[in-house]
This record gives structure tokens, sequence and C-alpha cells, in this order.
């Protein structure tokens, strides 16, 4: 990812102060036992992994969560050396000297991780580091979500009697994904919850944490109880649904602005084609600007539709979007150098990035990922 450049003004603005503020808006609606662990995979949901993760332990989360491995090791690498880290997604055995290393909490779903692991540490001769290290996990069941983990109580049953030949292994926790929270048939919530307590009564006393919540179930299903949220999107100032008007989340505060600047405006005749293809065709003499921001930076070709904000008005996308830059229509003759916001919020809804997924058929989310490395991060802090 570009730290700081002079040479292209597309930056995207991340203000760590509303990740904080974020935080503890959750925070309040929290028992003294819960705790917040900040989900920063995807490098932070685009804003930059590091400078989220650090906000966020200011404002009182107590753990890190990532999707990957790697993502883990990039984090302690960068400092992040005692907090706990939990990877999310399932991880290959392979990695079994790294994870012991690195000092990563896996997300298990399988006993044959372990037999695999420890061959892998038989044949790599690393079996020492047994002796030196723990290998903490979290087992994943599976209560409708339909992606990993155990579904039945023999399943628990059989990893419970398996697990006593791996010594070497803390089972520290046990968790749960809802497929609903963020939108769904609301009665599936109550489903998958009580198929989790049918299957949580199998598991081990020994195994303290147990984790229920994303941003949904930690915003709207508290009542479900739950010793961590893995606080993801609500965290960026998202609403998980893209909903303004939801009274828990509205206070949210989106922490990231996309803006850039007009390198190129030019006056065109009536008929005059616009972009790749020629598809676009000025229906009068018309003002056009040039924003250097593509699809390759995760502005992508179907946002085409959309309108970017020039001067406080909305000035719509003309033409393909390019791999590096784009054009749009501007309602009279702009300097180079205006200013042009392609996310924001200081514009009501129009700039917003649930209103921009909702225009082309996605989520907030995945605007915020598709952000691609080439754009600038900056980050505000007014803690400094
Ligand atoms: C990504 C993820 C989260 C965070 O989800 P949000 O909806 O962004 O809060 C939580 N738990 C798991 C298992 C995830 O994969």
């Amino acid at each position: 990812m570009i730290d700081y450049s002079d040479h292209r003004p597309t930056q995207a603005i991340v203000d760590l102060t509303a990740i904080r503020h974020n935080i503890h808006l959750v925070e309040s609606q929290l028992k003294d036992n819960q705790q917040i662990y900040a989900t920063v995979k995807a490098d932070g949901y685009g804003h930059g992994a590091v400078p989220i993760a650090r906000a966020a332990l200011q404002a009182g989360a107590t753990g890190l969560a990532v999707a990957t491995v790697d993502e883990g090791i990039e984090l302690r690498s960068q400092g992040f050396s005692q907090v706990p880290i939990l990877i999310l997604g399932l991880t290959d055995s392979r990695g079994i000297a790294e994870i012991l290393h690195y000092n990563l909490t896996i997300t298990v779903s399988h006993l044959d991780f372990f037999k695999l692991a420890y061959e892998q540490l038989e044949e790599t001769n690393q079996l020492g580091l047994l002796n030196l290290y723990k290998l903490t996990f979290h087992l994943a069941l599976d209560t409708g979500m339909g992606r990993i983990g155990l579904r039945s109580v023999e399943e628990i049953e059989a990893f419970k009697a398996g697990i006593k030949a791996y010594p070497w292994t803390n089972w520290e926790g046990v968790f749960t994904h809802f497929s609903t929270a963020g939108g769904g048939p609301e009665e599936y919530i109550e489903e998958q919850y009580n198929k989790w307590v049918e299957l949580t009564e199998a598991i081990p006393e020994a195994v303290k944490v147990r984790h229920i919540a994303n941003s949904g179930m930690g915003m709207w299903h508290l009542d479900y109880p739950t010793d961590i949220v893995r606080l993801g999107i609500a965290m960026y100032g998202i609403d998980p649904k893209d909903d303004f008007e939801n009274p828990i989340t509205k206070d949210l505060r989106p922490a990231l602005q996309l803006v850039s600047e007009l390198i190129y405006v030019k006056k065109v005749e009536k008929g005059s084609k616009v972009s790749y293809g020629a598809t676009y065709e000025a229906s009068e003499d018309e003002w056009i600007g040039t924003i250097p921001i593509g699809y390759a930076d995760g502005w992508l070709r179907h946002y085409k539709g959309v309108s970017l904000n020039v001067d406080g008005q909305a000035c719509p996308i003309v033409g393909t979007i390019n791999m590096d830059q784009l054009m749009i229509r501007l309602p009279r003759e702009y300097p180079i150098g205006t200013n042009v916001t392609l996310i924001g919020t200081d514009y009501k809804g129009t700039n917003h990035a649930s209103t921009i997924a909702k225009e082309v058929g996605t989520i907030g989310y995945e605007i915020l990922t598709s952000i691609g490395p080439r754009v600038t991060r900056v980050y505000l802090d007014d803690s400094y």
C-alpha cells in the first residue's frame, strides 16, 4: 500500500477518531465481562490493518481478528506482539511452525489438523517447538452458516475424544457465525442460537471463551450472550445492512473518505464521444472532468452510474471507467485541482459507502474492501 504520494491526489482519508468513537459506542452496550476483538482482515476492510488495530486497542478492544495466518504474521511483525490474534478462517497445517512461533490463535474444524501438524513438525525436525509453545485454538461450530465448523453433538463427542491425543494444544474457545444478523430472515437467528445452545452443551467446561457475535449480533442481538464481539463493519462506521435509519447504528461514524481532484477539464461539443467503446455521447456542449482513479484502484466498472461530488454537486460518471482514470460531467468549468469526493459523509447520504453499495447492487463491505493498494491512505487522529 502506498503510504504517501505527492504524485496522485487520489487518497483514502481514514479518521482514527471515528474508529475509536464506533468502538466506544458498541462498548457502551456491553457487560463488563464481554470483550471486543477488532476485525482487521482484508487490510482492515481497506482502511489499513495496522493503524486501525492500534486505534481499536487504544479504544478498549482486547484482541484482533483476521482471516489468514499471513495477516496475523503481518500484525505481529508490526509490533502487536502480545495481544491475542484470532485467525477466523481455517489454516493449512503445514504452517504449524509459524503459527506457534507467532503465537496465533487458530480456528479448527477438524481433528486431522493436529495429526497433520504434528507430522509436519516431525518431518521438518521441529518437534522441539512443542516444548516451547502451546497451540491455542478455537473450535468452529456450524449452527447454520454452512461454511466451516462441526455440525452435530456426535462430531463434537468425537472431537473431544480425539483431542486428548494432542496435549500440546490449548483449547481456549468455541464460536459460531450467524448468517442473517446483517440481513435475511430474523427467525433464522433464533434457529441458529438454539443450535448453538444444543451444541455447546457438549463442549467441555474448561473451554472458557464462547463467542457468537459479529457487528450485526453485537449491535442488535446482545440478548444472546457472547464473550467476544468480533467487531468488523460497525467499527468502520457502516451499518451491516447499509441502513441509515436504524436507531442503534445511526450514531456510527464512517471512518473513510475517498477523495481525488480534477486533473483535467475540458469543454466538448455536442455529439462528442467519451471513453472506451465510445458509448457516451455529449447531448449538448458539456464540461467534462477527468479523475485519476479507475477500476484497478477498486472503483469498479459497474460503478458507472454513480455520481461523484464536486463543490456540493452530484456529477455523474460518463462513459466507461478505465483502469486508472474516469470522466465525469461537470455543471460548469472548474479549475484543475478542484476537490472531488468519491466516498464522503459531507453531503447527506449522497456519497456514503452504503448509498453507493445500494446503487450498484452490493454491500458497503465490498465498496470499502475493493479500494486498492495504489490509493494512498492518509490518517487523521486527534489523539496526538
Ligand atoms: C468477518 C467476520 C466477522 C466480522 O463481521 P462484521 O459483520 O464485519 O462485523 C466476524 N466473525 C467472522 C467469523 C468473520 O469472518
